[in-house]
């Protein structure tokens, strides 16, 4: 048979989480990953085009600065055939060795970065000035003077945080940056609705927590929970374990009826502000829980009428009631 895109001729024997960190673990083999990479001996794009470079043994070997060919050796076939391919042409990176390149550049940023700003846009909750940071691989945009969106759930202040790659955000100012990290939030639930991972394309499982004795107020987060929703929702993969917490209302923004029905009313809710999202959360959603079977139903309104969506405790839409067109 020969070796075509899809039907590749290798013994592509499983390999576990724990195997895959002890072959990443050496120095040697995470320098010919970066070689290869460097030298763009890879498949050159990843959807349908099958355009790949490839580096031959010695070029390899020279570039990686190992003089001891054995040793070389022993250390490139621990990498293959997961992460890098053996192919008639040399070596190029396998789709799981772009990956790896791609994570450790995303990850990366130059040593003396400080992106402390402030942003033009002022809070949504209180109109006062808002400050962005960013440590520890998150930003943060947190509002000068009030409580901020999620009471005890998140650090004082905050308006917005999220985890967001370091090598992307040195290009961008506070208020881009707050764009961007907005944009990928809601995709990341349009991803968790609809069940799959973002990061892995595993399984997501879902459960949600109630504040039983919840007292919304206006202003101040409620005295029992310490947040303003009623609601939280955890989703988390079961494959990589990449989890997000949110009220259960921002959750079903990702949900196909709820993105069509905002976008009538002229919210984009895959790239919107941050200042429309507030909106709709303080004046235009409604959220009940019933029991026996649990349901949270989520109501925003419309003009043309409202829009019920009920979720049970794993975030499953049981029912979905659009308004009548008038
Ligand atoms: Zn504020
Ligand atoms: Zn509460
Ligand atoms: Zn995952």
């Amino acid at each position: 048979m020969s070796e075509t895109r899809l039907t590749p001729n290798l013994d592509l024997d499983g390999i576990t989480p724990d195997e895959a960190f002890a072959v990443l673990g050496n120095e040697i083999r995470l320098d010919i990953i970066r070689v290869l990479w460097q030298a763009n001996a890879v498949r050159r794009f990843d959807e349908v085009s099958d355009i790949a470079a490839t580096l031959s043994f010695s070029d390899l070997r020279h570039r990686v600065e190992i003089d001891d060919n054995g040793r070389f050796n022993y250390h490139l076939s621990q990498l293959t055939p997961h992460f890098v391919r053996h192919t008639d042409d040399g070596y190029r990176l396998s789709g799981a060795g772009k990956q790896i390149a791609r994570t450790v550049i995303a990850v990366s940023d130059t040593d003396d970065f400080d992106f402390s700003a402030d942003l033009e846009q002022r809070c949504p909750l209180c109109d006062a000035p808002m400050t962005a940071s960013y440590e520890d691989q998150w930003l943060r945009v947190r509002c000068t003077e009030c409580d901020g969106q999620f009471g005890d759930e998140t650090p004082h202040g905050s308006v917005f945080l999220s985890n967001y790659p370091a090598a992307a955000i040195a290009e961008r100012t506070a208020d881009e940056a707050l764009t961007v990290g907005f944009y990928r939030c809601m995709l990341d639930n349009a991803y968790f609705m609809h069940g799959i991972c973002r990061e892995c394309a595993g399984s997501i499982s879902a459960s949600v927590s109630v504040c039983s004795a919840h007292q919304p107020q206006t202003e101040n987060p409620c005295p029992e929970c310490g947040t303003h929703s009623q609601v939280w929702a955890t989703q988390r993969c079961e494959t990589c374990g990449f989890a997000k917490r949110l009220p259960v209302e921002v959750f079903t923004m990702g949900l196909t009826p709820v993105i069509g029905f905002l976008d009538e009313h002229g919210i984009d809710v895959l790239a919107p502000s941050l200042e429309e999202i507030v909106n709709l959360l303080q004046h235009r959603i409604e959220t009940a829980i019933s029991k026996d079977p649990f349901r949270v139903t989520v109501a925003i309104e419309g003009e043309s009428g409202t829009m019920g969506v009920s979720l049970d405790e794993e975030l499953n839409v049981t029912s979905l009631d659009r308004p009548r067109p008038n």
